[in-house]
């Protein structure tokens, strides 16, 4: 079944440069990317995407982290999107991550783990809306 999923290529890998790097994983797993812009997320923009972890001790580190530098949100399209992207993102913690995985192979640590897939398909199209419109989306 096609279906999107939404994507954000974290501060700790766009300061490397990685965005190409990441996107070639992402393109030879099979997934399109529909949308894709460079943003600089403000305060209240990462609050409220990451709102169902408020009471999680590392949220006021999250929030931070995730407004340290540019990001780049996307959207990604393809079957089984939103299982696949999170099989091709790897374990949250790189440690435990499988190889040639993008936290595998790029992520810092637990917390900069260089990319974010949503969880499911219902927070796909939450998470897409927070920062797409429709015709922003061209699959
Ligand atoms: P995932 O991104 O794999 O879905 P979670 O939804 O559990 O993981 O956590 C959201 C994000 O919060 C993680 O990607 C990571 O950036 C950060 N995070 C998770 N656990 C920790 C932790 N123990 N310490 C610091 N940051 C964390
Ligand atoms: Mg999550």
């Amino acid at each position: 079944m096609t279906e999107r999923t939404f994507s954000i290529i974290k501060p700790d890998a766009t300061e490397r440069n990685l965005t190409g790097k990441v996107n070639a994983v992402i393109e030879d797993a099979g997934l399109r990317i529909v949308a894709q812009r460079r943003i600089k997320m403000s305060r209240a923009q990462a609050e409220k995407f990451y709102e169902i972890h408020k009471e999680r001790p590392f949220f006021g580190e999250l929030v931070d982290f995730m407004t340290s530098g540019p990001v780049v949100v996307q959207v990604l399209e393809g079957d089984n999107a939103v299982q696949r992207y999170r099989d091709v993102m790897g374990a949250t913690n790189p440690e435990n991550a499988a190889e040639g995985t993008i936290r595998k192979l790029y992520a810092r640590n637990v917390g900069e783990n260089s990319v974010h897939g949503s969880d499911s398909a219902e927070n796909a199209k939450i998470e897409i809306a927070q920062f797409f419109t429709d015709d922003q989306i061209v699959g």
